[in-house]
């Protein structure tokens, strides 16, 4: 009988994850259709148990439900717990796990763009909201040894580190101290929403100081190359945008329903011809 996986969120209408996966599922012959789901806010309980109860074998969570869905689960992966949002759920004997796969899919796409692991590199992470707390416990819990963070409300940035469960040798900045310091790192990543689509001319902070050996990971995807990245280009950094920690997130939840890892060119080649075909 064919599988179905989907993914639940509000608004879902514009999800990549749907061509992703149904690619993949048909690529690799497996019986099985992936579903956008659009669940209100409200319906979030109904739904989760409507969701068992027809069987559905695994889904992903996007924006509002990440945190929301956590007591509506059997069990939250450690990480995931931390992080304090859940992306992927499987199915295991009629109960639902959930899993967060942002931190490890972005880190696997910087070490292979990297050409090598960036866990002893000296890293800055600019931003401290969801996506920074997936990428900085992930990289915490994989043993990096030295992330810093810049972020424009200095609390935010505080209970981050306050709040990691790994041991990771931390520096919180202001934006302007990491401008000054930024020829310090070896690694920027970029993960506030300043910069995309339609505020494309918007930059988190100055490049003045950036290293040209330094390497630059904007993990926003539309635009394809957002201000930061032209900037670090143009200063000689080499520049990665956030497609293949979109294709890998979505790699990685594959993996934990199918036991398959697909292949991640052919995921991101899928959401970058829905993008337009635009590269960086
Ligand atoms: P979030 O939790 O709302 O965090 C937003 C971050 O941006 C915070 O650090 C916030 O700083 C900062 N920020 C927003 N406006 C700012 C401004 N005008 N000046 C300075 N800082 C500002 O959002 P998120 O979920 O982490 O997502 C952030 C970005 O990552 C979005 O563009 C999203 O599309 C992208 N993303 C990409 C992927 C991928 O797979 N490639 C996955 C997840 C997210 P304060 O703390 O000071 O408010």
């Amino acid at each position: 009988m064919k599988k179905l996986y989907g993914v639940i969120g509000d608004p879902i209408g514009h999800s990549m994850s749907p061509a992703m996966h149904n690619d993949a599922f048909e690529t690799l012959g497996i019986n099985a259709y992936y579903h956008p789901f659009h669940i209100k806010r409200e319906d979030l309980a109904a739904a989760v148990a409507g969701m068992k109860a027809i069987g559905v074998s695994g889904f992903n969570v996007t924006v509002p439900h990440k945190t929301a869905i956590m007591p509506l689960l059997d069990e939250v992966d450690p990480l995931a717990q931390a992080i304090g949002a859940v992306n992927t759920v499987i199915r295991s004997d009629n109960r639902y796990i959930g899993y967060n796969t942002d931190g490890e899919g972005f880190i696997r796409g910087l070490n292979e763009e990297y050409g090598k692991s960036v866990l002893d590199k000296h890293i800055l992470i600019i931003g401290a909201g969801g996506a920074a707390r997936a990428i900085y416990y992930t990289l915490g819990q994989q043993g990096a040894k030295r992330v810093d963070i810049a972020n424009r409300t200095a609390e935010k940035a505080s209970q981050l580190k306050e709040r990691c469960p790994y041991a990771v040798e931390t520096e919180l900045l202001a934006l302007i101290e990491a401008e000054e310091k930024l020829g310090d790192y070896d690694i920027i990543i970029q993960t506030t929403s300043i910069g995309m689509s339609p505020g494309v001319d918007k930059m988190p902070l100055r490049l003045a100081n950036i290293r040209p050996d330094a390497f630059l990971s904007d993990i926003i995807y539309n635009p394809a190359q957002t201000a930061l990245m032209k900037e670090a280009g143009l200063r000689g950094a080499r520049v990665q945008n956030g497609l293949r920690m979109f294709a890998y997130q979505g790699a990685l939840a594959f993996e934990k329903w199918t036991g398959v890892l697909p292949d991640p060119d052919r995921m991101e080649k899928i959401v970058q011809d829905k993008l337009g075909g635009k590269t960086c």
